[in-house]
C-alpha cells in the first residue's frame, strides 16, 4: 500500500484513479508542486504530478528531506523534471510514456481541419441563422505538403493519419524511423521540413535544443500561408516571433494546444478575471489563430492509461523492480 499526494489535480483525475486505486491511499491536491508546496507531502511515499508542476532541484531537495522518494509524472514529457537533481537526491522519477498517441494525433488533426475547414466559423454563423458561406473557403488536405518534427509515439500516429489522407508527409527526427520510412514518410533535414511544408506538426519533446525551435529563423523559412501546428510543449515555439509572423501575414495559421506561459492560465477557469498575459490575448484576438487548452491528451482512453500504468509505476516502485517508464540520466537518450 502507498501513500501518494496528487498535485494540480481537477475531479476527473480523481474520478478515473479512485476507479483504479485499489488499496493505495491517495490524497487529491488542487495546487501545483513546487517548492512552497512540498509542506503538503509530509507522510507521504511519493507524489503524482502533471505537466505544469515545477520539478525543479529545490523541489527535488525539499522532496528528499520530506523523505519522498517518488515522483511518479501522469503525462508523457518530463521537461519539468531537474533529472540530475533527481539523481543526487535519490529520487526516481517515472512517467507514462503512452498513453493513446493517437488522442493527441487526432486532436492535431481537429484543429487542422478546423483551421481548414472553418468549422469552428461555420458553428457559430449557422446557429445565428446565417448560411452564407462567403469567406468560408477552405483547402483539402490531400497532396498538401506536411511536416513533422519528431516522429516519435505521437508523431508516427499524426504521420499514419496524415498519409492516409494523401498528404505528402516530410519529416524531421534525431532517430528517423525506418517504419514510417516504409509507410512513406520522407525524412529531411530541419531547415527542408521549415521550408517545403504547407502544414507544419510539432511532436517532438521540449528540451535544451528544441526551446523556440520555431523562431524568427525558422518562421522566415516557412512558405507564406503555412499553417503551424503545435500540440507537443508550449516553450518549442517563441511567442512574440509567431505574433510577427501572423501581423506580416506571412504565417498563414497557428492552432495550438499548448502555449508558452500555459502554467498560469490552463486548466483553470478565469472566465470572470481580467487575463494579464498580453501575448495570449493577442493570439485570441487573431481571426486566424485557434488555441485549445492542452486537451490533447484529454479522452476517456487516455485518461484510463494514464491513471492504470501510474499505479503499475508506483507498485514497480514499492516493489523496488526496474522500469522501462524510468526516466533517468542514465536511462534516456537524450539527456537535457
Ligand atoms: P516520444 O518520446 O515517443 O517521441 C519524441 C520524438 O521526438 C522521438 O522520436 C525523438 O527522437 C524526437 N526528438 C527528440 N529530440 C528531437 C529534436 N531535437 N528534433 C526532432 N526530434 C526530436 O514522445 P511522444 O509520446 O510522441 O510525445 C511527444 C511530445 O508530445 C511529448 O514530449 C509532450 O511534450 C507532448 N505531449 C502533449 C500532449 C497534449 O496533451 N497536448 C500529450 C502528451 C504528450
Amino acid at each position: 500500500m502507498a501513500k501518494i499526494a496528487f498535485f494540480s489535480t481537477q475531479p476527473y483525475d480523481q474520478q478515473f484513479f479512485e476507479n483504479a486505486k485499489g488499496n493505495h491511499h491517495f490524497e487529491y491536491f488542487e495546487s501545483r508542486l513546487r517548492p512552497q508546496t512540498v509542506n503538503l507531502t509530509n507522510g507521504f511515499d511519493g507524489v503524482c504530478v502533471f505537466v505544469n508542476d515545477r520539478i525543479n532541484s529545490d523541489t527535488l531537495r525539499l522532496l528528499s528531506e520530506a523523505e519522498v522518494r517518488l515522483v511518479a509524472l501522469r503525462c508523457a514529457g518530463f521537461n519539468n523534471v531537474d533529472l540530475r537533481a533527481a539523481k543526487e537526491n535519490n529520487i526516481r522519477i517515472m512517467r507514462v510514456p503512452a498513453y493513446s498517441p493517437e488522442a493527441v494525433a487526432e486532436h492535431a488533426l481537429a484543429l487542422i481541419m478546423t483551421q481548414a475547414r472553418k468549422t469552428h466559423k461555420a458553428y457559430n454563423r449557422v446557429r445565428d441563422g446565417n448560411f452564407s458561406l462567403v469567406r468560408l473557403t477552405g483547402f483539402n488536405i490531400y497532396k498538401k505538403t506536411v511536416g513533422v518534427i519528431g516522429t516519435g509515439q505521437i508523431g508516427k500516429a499524426f504521420c499514419n493519419i496524415m498519409t492516409g489522407m494523401g498528404a505528402n508527409v516530410v519529416a524531421y527526427d534525431k532517430f528517423p524511423s525506418d517504419e514510417m520510412k516504409k509507410k512513406g514518410v520522407i525524412y529531411k533535414s530541419l531547415n527542408e521540413v521549415f521550408s517545403e511544408s504547407d502544414i507544419l506538426s510539432l511532436h517532438c519533446p521540449l528540451t535544451p535544443e528544441t526551446h523556440h525551435i520555431i523562431n524568427k529563423e525558422s518562421l522566415s523559412m516557412m512558405k507564406k500561408g503555412a499553417m503551424l501546428v503545435n500540440t507537443s510543449r508550449g516553450k518549442l515555439v517563441d511567442t512574440l516571433a509567431v505574433i510577427e509572423a501572423l501581423k506580416e501575414e506571412t504565417l498563414g495559421s497557428l492552432a495550438i494546444d499548448v502555449y508558452e506561459e500555459e502554467e498560469k492560465l490552463f486548466f483553470r477557469d478565469l472566465s470572470e478575471q481580467i487575463i494579464r498575459d498580453d501575448q495570449i490575448s493577442r493570439l485570441m484576438i487573431f481571426p486566424n489563430v485557434l488555441i485549445t487548452a492542452h486537451q490533447g491528451f484529454f479522452t476517456k482512453e487516455s485518461l484510463e492509461q494514464i491513471a492504470n500504468t501510474t499505479i503499475k509505476n508506483i507498485e514497480d516502485y514499492l516493489a523496488k523492480k526496474p522500469s522501462d517508464n524510468e526516466v533517468s540520466c542514465e536511462l534516456i537518450k537524450d539527456c537535457p
